[in-house]
């Protein structure tokens, strides 16, 4: 459950939702039909602190629980899943570099993330390899002091304006299984040779720039190993990733929400035969389905990120929140559309964004195949005899 006991979470929270309601509502539709990166809303939310919401004390960040980085992510992405997906790179880096990162990389990146100014990158994914982590192609090799990096990377969320790219590489070519040799390596923004190479135009999740990049002959040094120690790349990325699936459960759940409340507001204004509309079994059922698919949601949700703060591995409760919430989101979506009739069709309702939003998540932090995957292996740790 979301740690309403602890005053600075419901405070937060409370905030972030009257910062969603004045702020976000009354200029998201706009700024999502232009594509426009909303920087005036990340300024606002780099000053509330929500770029340092996981971030411990120590390094000048909030240190506020997972449950309530997810309850504050469902209010943002309530208001525009965008928002939610800026502060996402941020967190999964945030926590890797905190979690495995040497006293030196935490004192020298974890203050300057938690300010909000500088923000990172995530970049698993490459042109040839997405589900397929192993098959990257990606390479850093050590010459004295420095790594030279080669390759290139796809999908990358934030990619123009993070000022630091963490980026999984191939230290070990010959490593069997190939993820034994892989690492993760921090690279500063203006380095020599990273070069962003295309933005890439999306269905939705606008505003939010995604990019390819290209990294030719980067030069990084040896202290931009995560943790100093080869090799550990695969597995400390993993375990980002679990942050990343809260994060995008709760952007499902959030997304679904506001479907859901612009849906059943219509629905006691709009007449038909006589009525209002919301007095047709066929819709109050539906609202009912809708309702009671996002409150499962979240409360799986809230489960994963219970577990993430006990430091326990989560993988399979953040695997099972990310499917089973992006899922229902899919599925809400298209029954707001319906409840809308042909207005639900048009751009001057906002439940054509959540429409072309929702199937982000289904791919996302690994896709709902291979969550599915993700969700049998742990399945098989627990019950194989
Ligand atoms: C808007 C956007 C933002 C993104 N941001 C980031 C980011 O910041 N950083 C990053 O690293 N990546 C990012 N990604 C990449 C995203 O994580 C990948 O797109 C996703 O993991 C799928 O990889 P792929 O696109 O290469 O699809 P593929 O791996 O080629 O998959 C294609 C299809 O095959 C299925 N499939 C593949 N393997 C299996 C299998 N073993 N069993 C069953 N089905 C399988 C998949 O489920 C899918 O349906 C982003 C993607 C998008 C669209």
């Amino acid at each position: 459950m979301v740690d309403t006991a602890n005053k600075a979470s419901r405070v937060i929270v409370s905030e972030v939702k009257r910062f969603v309601d004045k702020e976000v509502m009354p200029v998201a539709t706009e700024l999502e039909h232009k594509n426009e990166y909303p920087a005036a809303l990340v300024k606002q939310m780099a000053q509330m602190g929500l770029f340092s919401m996981t971030i411990s004390g120590e390094y000048g960040g909030l240190g506020l629980s997972f449950s309530t980085y997810a309850a504050v992510i469902e209010e943002l992405a309530r208001g525009w899943m965008s928002l939610a997906g800026i502060i996402n790179t941020n967190a999964i880096v945030g926590y890797m570099v905190e979690q495995y990162g040497a006293k030196e990389q935490k004192e020298r990146f974890l203050p300057v993330l938690a300010k909000g100014e500088k923000r990172a990158a995530f970049t698993l994914t490459e042109p040839d390899a997405g589900s397929d982590v192993a098959a990257i192609k990606t390479t850093a090799t050590k010459h004295g002091d420095h790594y030279r990096i080669n390759g290139s990377k796809m999908f990358v969320s934030n990619g123009s304006n993070a000022h630091f790219y963490l980026v999984l590489c191939k230290t070990d070519k010959h490593a069997n299984p190939p993820t034994r040799g892989m690492s993760a390596i921090i690279i500063e923004k203006g380095t020599t040779g990273l070069v962003v190479t295309r933005e890439i135009d999306k269905l939705g999740y606008k505003g939010l720039d995604t990019v390819a990049l290209n990294l030719d002959d980067v030069e990084v040094p040896i202290t931009n190993l995560l943790g100093g120690k080869e090799g550990q790349g695969f597995q400390q990325v993993m375990s980002g990733l679990e942050v990343g699936r809260i994060n995008v459960g709760s952007r499902a759940v959030g997304v679904a929400r506001a479907a859901f409340e612009d849906a059943i507001a219509y629905s006691f204004q709009r007449h038909a035969f006589g009525k209002p509309i919301f007095e047709h079994q066929a819709v109050h059922m539906r609202l009912a389905e809708m309702y009671s698919k996002i409150e499962a949601a979240r409360l799986l949700v809230w489960q994963a990120a219970e577990k993430k703060d006990r430091g326990e591995r989560s993988d399979l409760e953040a695997g099972v929140a990310k499917l089973f919430a992006s899922e229902i989101c899919q599925e809400v979506v298209v029954d707001a559309l319906r409840t809308f009739g042909g207005y639900g069709y048009t751009k001057e309702l906002r439940a054509e964004r959540y429409y072309r939003d929702a199937p982000l998540l289904i791919i996302g932090e690994g896709t709902n195949d291979i969550q599915k995957i993700v969700i049998a292996r742990a399945l098989e740790r627990i019950y194989k005899k």
